[in-house]
């Protein structure tokens, strides 16, 4: 049985341009090239889904616009059913503009459409969210809009996964709807309010209500516990690092594939922390998704 998950999210053009070095306040220097590739971390997720073999469907928003055709196009030619996604007149579709050179890169992200994603869309989306077994979210869709999925979700007894980027601080009616949080450090130090150590981070969470905390920690693997439970550690894999780009998406996607094919906390971890660990040996956060044979082929 294929798990079925609705990822409520974000889709951006990326548009990444290598050059020599930053440019300087008011400097224009040539670049060595520019490529357009889809990205967004809701649309990241939702492939990363398809690819592993989930069935997957998306909701959010994109513009009336190019950009906004060929992320749907991107979507469909990787299996996820993107009827869940409105075209918006009222603005462009989201784009990030990022520069990478010699290893720095800098980031101007413009939500465009995606600040359109509202209320009424999950309300119009009803039947795949009630088909779903996985409502999967970002936080690059307005807050009102993933507090009121998560509830919506919540009722429905579905299981809600809420992968907090970027950091920003969370209300409790979100975090009490929360099944699995999974924040990397900088946005679990933001949300326990930077108390105390790793451990008394998660504890904050739960406290609010999350049932379980999934702390990434990059190379280092990753942390998790359940209310009542020790912290559990898995290491990361030590692998050829080639861009880390799209390495919590694919953490994500791995993490509710495997929660949905019905495997232990620990288990769809441990699933998770191996489709990342392929991710970041590859060029791209959606082109570097890995397929389930890749994933049980791996080894170190
Ligand atoms: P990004 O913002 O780059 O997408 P993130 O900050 O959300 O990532 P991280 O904690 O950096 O998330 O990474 C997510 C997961 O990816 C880690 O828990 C680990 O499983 C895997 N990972 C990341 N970097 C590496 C690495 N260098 N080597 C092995 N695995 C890695």
């Amino acid at each position: 049985m294929k798990p079925n998950i609705v990822v409520i999210g974000s889709l951006n053009m990326d548009m990444v341009v290598q050059a020599p070095r930053l440019p300087a306040k008011g400097e224009t220097i040539l670049g060595q090239s520019v490529q357009f590739v889809p990205g967004g971390k809701g649309a990241n997720q939702a492939i990363g889904l398809a690819r592993l073999g989930a069935q997957v469907a998306m909701i959010g928003r994109v513009g009336e616009d190019l950009f906004g055709g060929e992320l749907l196009s991107s979507l469909q030619a990787g299996g996820v059913d993107s009827t869940g996604v409105k075209k918006t007149a009222s603005s462009d579709t989201g784009a990030a503009f990022i520069v990478l050179a010699q290893g720095d890169n800098s980031i101007i992200v413009v939500p465009g459409a995606n600040a359109h994603c509202t209320p009424a869309d999950i309300d119009a989306q009803m039947a795949l969210i009630e088909k779903a077994d996985i409502v999967l979210m970002q936080m690059e869709t307005p807050l009102e809009t993933v507090t009121y999925a998560a509830k919506v979700a919540k009722q429905l007894q579905k299981t809600v996964i809420l992968n907090p980027a970027p950091a920003q601080k969370l209300p409790p009616e979100l975090l009490a709807c929360v099944d699995a949080i999974t924040p990397n450090e900088t946005e679990l130090s933001l949300l326990a309010e930077g108390q105390g150590s790793l451990e008394e981070q998660m504890d904050a969470l739960l406290a609010q209500g999350v049932r379980k905390v999934i702390a990434t920690l990059g190379s280092q693997g990753v942390a998790y516990k359940e209310e009542g439970k020790p912290l559990q550690r898995i290491a990361g894999y030590r692998v050829p690092v080639v861009d880390t780009t799209g390495a919590g998406d694919a953490f994500n996607a791995g993490f509710a594939y495997a929660l949905g094919c019905g495997q232990s906390l620990g288990e769809a971890i441990a699933f998770a922390n191996k489709v990342a660990a392929i991710s970041v040996g590859r060029f791209g956060a959606q082109e570097g998704m890995p397929s389930l044979d890749e994933v049980t082929q791996f080894s170190e």
